[in-house]
């Protein structure tokens, strides 16, 4: 069997050691690195070897809070848990039974991979398991509830597995997951937006992603945020028309635009406490808003004008629907460069530095990415 000789010869080259470096989270914001065994591939798994993981605002949100990262159904502190879901790397080791991955091959990960038992997993809504974070009932979501890829190796199902093209850099490559999570919310949508006007209200990477999927969709794209930089990458990404929201009125602009109608659609990706009603005032009547940002508080909603404007309304968690897999084809066609919303690149050792960068924003930060040069211990 040449796949197995060729597994041999591979598996040598790796060498796979059997420690590794990972992050753990402690208290809240108390993270450090500490050796934990390198896992072994179960049945439909792959062990990769992890080149690089973009950091995420929800890295934040767990290392400090907690929520959503959930361990058999508690807070992650304390657990020996490592955090980090934005991933990319090597398949290194196959689990029994995996076929469709071979030794070597670079692949981006996407986070949930569900029970595959419940009512949502059977429809493809993984991300909104009903088993989230019972990993003793099959649940896995890596760096939400398994250990994630802020480490040296992780293990992944194959389904969650994405190819890399090979002339596509890993920091890219790691962009698939926030691609994915934007694509979701607009198949959620509708999915079919030739034609017809998409506003993204807030250019954070999610937004960045989303004009970018939008665009290549063939939709109308106006971009709304407060930043002229980001908004200029907004543009680059396929934006048709952006708003600097603290010159101009984005829904007196979005009328404007559509001749008084309002917009087809809008999603909504700044978290800001009005967000929802400035989108009720842009969309026209029968429009669509989808919610994929995370206000801090809960906010007041005039759902009278909601109403009054039979608008539809659609929240979705994460990268759903094998998303990943559909908005990477789009990058690996260049339909979008998923490449302008990555910033800043720093050792895995220094991932602290990362999340400082991220989290202040330092030097206009938007994705900061950390790589496995060398090893962590
Ligand atoms: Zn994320
Ligand atoms: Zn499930």
């Amino acid at each position: 069997m040449p796949r197995n000789n060729n597994m041999m010869g591979h598996n040598k080259n790796f060498d796979i050691p059997k420690e590794m470096g990972a992050w753990v989270l402690n208290d809240p914001d108390n993270i450090n690195i500490v050796k934990k065994p390198v896992p072994q591939p179960k049945e439909g798994e792959v062990l990769l070897k992890i080149d690089a993981v973009a950091i995420c605002a929800t890295d934040l949100e767990i290392i400090s809070h907690g929520n959503p990262a959930r361990i058999e159904g508690e807070l992650p502190f304390n657990k020996n848990y490592s955090p980090g879901h934005e991933a990319m790397g090597r398949v290194v080791k196959l689990g029994e039974g995996v076929t469709e991955f071979k030794l070597g091959d670079r692949v981006a990960v996407e986070i949930h991979a569900g029970c595959g038992r419940c009512e949502m997993c059977r429809k493809g809504w993984y991300t909104s398991c009903l088993n989230y974070g019972f990993a003793s009932k099959g649940h896995k979501a890596n760096g939400f509830t398994t250990d994630g890829a802020f480490a040296e190796y992780m293990t992944n199902r194959t389904q969650t597995l994405v190819h890399v093209p090979d002339d596509m850099s890993d920091e890219e490559a790691t962009l698939a997951v926030t691609a994915g999570t934007s694509m979701y919310t607009l198949d959620v949508m509708g999915g079919l937006f030739a034609g017809q006007t998409m506003v993204v209200t807030g250019p954070g990477p999610i937004g960045l992603c989303a004009v970018g999927v939008a665009s290549a969709l063939g939709a109308e794209v106006v971009l709304t945020g407060t930043r002229d930089n980001r908004l200029e990458i907004g543009k680059k990404l396929g934006a048709n028309h952006v708003v600097n929201v603290k010159k101009q009125n984005p829904v007196e602009f979005v009328r404007d635009l559509t001749d008084g109608i309002g917009s087809h659609y809008v999603l909504e990706c700044s978290g800001a406490a009005n967000a929802i009603n400035d989108a009720s005032a842009m969309i026209r009547r029968g429009g669509k808003i989808g919610l994929a940002a995370f206000p801090s508080k809960p906010v007041e909603v005039d759902i009278a004008n909601l109403v009054r404007n039979n608008a539809y309304i659609y929240a979705t968690r994460g990268e759903g629907k094998s998303a990943c897999h559909r908005a990477m084809a789009l990058m690996a066609q260049k339909r979008f460069d998923a490449k302008l919303i990555h910033t800043h690149t720093f050792p895995m050792k220094d991932l602290q530095t990362g999340l400082k960068y991220t989290r202040e924003r330092i030097e206009d930060a938007i994705k900061v990415v950390v790589r496995n040069d060398d090893r962590l211990i």
